[in-house]
């Protein structure tokens, strides 16, 4: 596949498009009969490849009916190292600012959203290979998990409140414990839906 590609290390890319990639591929590939592929079909061929090559060079190797949950949160945090999203760590004087005025040292990663609309293609592309939806690893559930806990860390770190839209914006009334959400008080990086155990 990839001709051209040539020499071990290149960096696949998953999702890595953060905003529109304008240069649309395709002029070449044609030659197929077929009407050219969407732009997610073609995107979602080309992570299904990436992650089918990642099984290939696992160590020890690993076949994709012997592939878990954890596999695939593997898989997830081996694609960070191709990550452009700043997310701030802790100890950053920037934890939990949106536009930091200055660059720092965090480390960058794959933004959640990327993570997340990959989850979704492979998990259609296992089940359009021959997958069974019952077995399907991207569906699992330490795999939600692990998405939401990136949501969630990658929210307070970039000061971004995700899936706002999904949670009733709760009035803060007088006697409500010590959360004072939109205070801006500038502690604790916002509480993006707290704990929810
Ligand atoms: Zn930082």
């Amino acid at each position: 596949m990839e001709p051209g590609s040539g020499s071990g290390t290149d960096p696949p890319d998953p999702g890595a498009s953060e905003g529109p990639p304008t240069a649309a591929a395709g002029a070449g590939e044609g030659s197929s009969s077929a009407a050219p592929l969407s732009r997610y079909e073609s995107q979602k061929r080309r992570d299904w490849n990436t992650f089918l090559q990642y099984l290939k060079n696992h160590k020890p190797p690993l076949s994709l009916t012997r592939c878990s949950g954890a596999h695939v949160i593997e898989f997830l945090k081996y694609l960070d190292q191709f990550g452009k999203t700043k997310v701030h760590v802790t100890g950053c004087a920037y934890f939990g600012q949106p536009n930091p005025p200055e660059p720092c040292g965090c480390p960058l990663k794959q933004a959640w959203g990327s993570l997340d609309a990959l989850i979704g293609r492979l998990r259609a592309a296992y089940e359009e290979n021959g997958g069974r939806s019952e077995s399907n690893p991207f569906g699992d559930k330490a795999v939600r998990i692990y998405l939401r806990e990136v949501r969630e860390g990658q929210g307070k770190a970039r000061g971004i409140a995700y899936g706002k839209k999904k949670r009733k914006r709760r009035r803060p009334a007088a006697g409500e414990g010590s959360s004072r959400g939109e205070g801006s008080t500038g502690e604790g990086g916002g509480s993006v839906g707290g704990a929810t155990a």
